[in-house]
């Protein structure tokens, strides 16, 4: 069942949005209140389109989470009125701002879709129409219930709809520039669009949307190297206000086994800062039980952050911490899913 939906297509900038400008060639920002003179295929989908742009549109190597803030403001305010929404949003940090949503919406129940394009919407070969189409299309589908069929945030990006706090960037110039490494396609998009409806989030129907808009940014990521300081590494843990990290640790979660790296760390947890281990790899799940390098970490007091992606771990602290919960707990929340983020069980050994 597909009848007639209602869309809020929501811009927030970034490549897709532009257009060339025929007389001189240069790429400017497109006016989405002229979207169906623009993109006339959208006529054809038969479903009712309102449209809100930022102004001005940003680059999302500008997003922070005051905009982010922004888009979820956006939604709450018109989550009644709209089967979907799809955002429109610059590639570099959809990731990022996919996962902050998938948060900061607590039990929603409609679809959020993000998506842009790598080439502008009115340059010839373009990938934007398809995407902005698409995203359309999974944004007003609906069960033989009358449910939405994807009722999470998710990122449509070329023939993939994927979890977005599962999503990173793994491409500047292909077409398809994201993936899902730790989590299955919510949909494969060719002829047909095929859902996997069984891997698909299912909302709790007598709960509320819960939107959460306190994020607290004292929080740094922290990628390790082989010939890393102690001059270096105290620097980081010694920034004042901080109250988490991310640590990006090599293979399944392990680090350096020297002493003053591991007190270094130690001290910092013992300060209350809260130490999240996510791996440096594309796919797989930190276990710090699996070698003497992960282990020690593990003694020091850091947190296994399991398969999530940096982006979801760094969202997600953001906004453990802007509840101001006690360290013990927050703990506690990161090692727990909140909006599918992350698989906690242990890998078979
Ligand atoms: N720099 C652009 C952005 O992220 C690239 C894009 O839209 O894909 O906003």
């Amino acid at each position: 069942m597909n009848e007639k939906a209602s869309v809020l297509l929501i811009y927030t900038g970034g490549t897709i949005g532009m257009i060339e400008n025929p007389e001189t060639g240069a790429l400017e920002s497109f006016n989405f209140d002229h979207l169906i003179e623009n993109v006339p295929e959208l006529k054809k989908l038969g479903h009712t389109i309102s449209t809100i742009q930022f102004d001005p549109p940003i680059d999302s190597s500008d997003m922070n989470p005051a905009l982010w803030n922004e888009v979820v403001r956006i939604v709450e305010e018109n989550y009644d009125y709209f089967d979907g929404f799809v955002i429109l949003h610059g590639t570099d940090t959809m990731a990022y701002t996919a996962s902050a949503l998938s948060f900061m919406l607590e039990n929603l129940a409609k679809p959020v879709i993000f998506t842009g394009s790598q080439l502008p919407v009115g340059v010839l070969r373009t990938d934007g129409k398809e995407n902005l189409i698409t995203a359309i299309e999974i944004a007003a589908a609906k069960d033989e219930n009358g449910d939405p069929v994807v009722p999470e945030v998710s990122i449509l990006f070329e023939s993939l709809l994927m979890r977005g706090n599962r999503t990173k960037k793994v491409n500047a110039e292909n077409f398809n520039a994201f993936a899902s490494p730790n989590y299955p396609p919510l949909a494969q998009v060719g002829i047909h669009i095929k859902y996997d409806r069984h891997i698909i989030h299912q909302p709790d129907k007598s709960k509320d949307l819960c939107t959460h808009y306190l994020m607290d940014s004292n929080v740094v990521v922290f990628k390790i190297f082989p010939g890393m300081t102690p001059q270096m590494v105290n620097a980081i843990l010694n920034i004042p206000g901080l109250k988490a990290v991310i640590l990006e640790t090599f293979g399944a979660g392990n680090a350096m086994t020297k002493q003053w790296f591991t007190n270094a760390l130690k001290s910092a947890v013992d300060r209350g800062i809260v130490i999240i281990n996510i791996s440096q790899c594309l796919s797989g799940s930190v276990h710090m039980g699996l070698y003497e390098t992960g282990n020690q970490l593990m003694l020091a007091g850091v947190v296994s952050g399991f398969d999530m992606t940096v982006e979801a771990a760094l969202t997600k602290v953001m906004l453990i911490l802007g509840h101001d919960h006690p360290v013990e707990k927050v703990k506690e929340l990161m090692c727990t899913p909140l909006a599918g983020e992350m698989i906690t069980e242990p890998i078979k050994e």
